[in-house]
Formats: C-alpha cells, structure tokens, sequence
C-alpha cells in the first residue's frame, strides 16, 4: 500500500473495514487539525503503522485479512526493540464479557465500543493528546 510519507509522524491511523464505519470515522476525524488515514484491515495496519509513525492508532478487531488483535500484537512485537509505544484504542462491536481484557492483553491502551461515537472518539484522542506523545501537535 502506498501511504502519504508527507504526514510521518503526525498523523492518526485508524483501521476499520466496515464501509459505513469508514465514513463515520472520516467524518469525526476531519473535525479536527490532525491528518488521518484510514485502512481497511490489520495487515494495511501494520504496514501503515511502520511507514507512518502514526501518533496514535484506532484499530478495529473484526477485519478480514488479519484482524485488530493480531495487529496490535504485531505491532507490540516490531516496537519491543525501539522502545517506543504508540497509543492504540481498539474499537469493537464485541460487547462480550472477557472481552475488553483481551483487547489490553493483546496490547490495547484503551477500548471503546461501537456503534462509534463521535464525541467519544474525539475525547479520547484529547486524552491521549493530554497524557501521551500527541500533546506537541495538538
Ligand atoms: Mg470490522
């Protein structure tokens, strides 16, 4: 996948594969300042992950291809030898009990449910932006 080498280390990378989803999240990121990508499974995560540099991640879990939780694992993995963290919040449909639990098992910072909700999101990228690597930007 070709990525946008322009935006390296400034913008939000979301993974999500539901098409009416897509545009929720391309709505509500467009509110604010910050560029965002948005890609259609873990893999193109992953791969956007590395070329990018992103200041945080929105992953959802149920992808095709590979999804959120071998994703962020992935990532957890390639970042064990930099030291550095990039702040993921996994979005997921699953309202299951254990669920949330394996989400941060796998390596997620934070756990929103769906359906998305744009104030939700927003807030949670000023939250990190407070406490975490996005605050120089915001
Ligand atoms: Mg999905």
């Amino acid at each position: 996948m070709d990525f946008d080498l322009s935006i390296k280390g400034k913008c939000i990378l979301s993974a999500e594969d539901n098409e009416v989803n897509q545009i929720v999240l391309e709505h509500t990121l467009a509110e604010q300042d910050i560029p965002f990508v948005i890609v259609s499974n873990g893999e193109e995560a992953v791969e956007g992950w590395e070329a990018l540099d992103p200041l945080m991640i929105f992953m959802d879990i149920s992808m095709p291809v590979m999804n959120g939780i071998e994703a962020i694992k992935a990532i957890r993995e390639k970042e064990a030898v930099t030291g550095k963290r990039v702040p993921i919040a996994a979005l997921t449909a699953h309202a299951l009990t254990g669920d949330k639990e394996r989400m941060l098992e796998a390596g997620a910072d934070y756990y929103l449910t769906k359906p998305i909700n744009p104030n939700l999101l927003l807030q949670k990228i000023a939250e990190i932006a407070d406490t975490g690597s996005t605050r120089a930007i915001l």
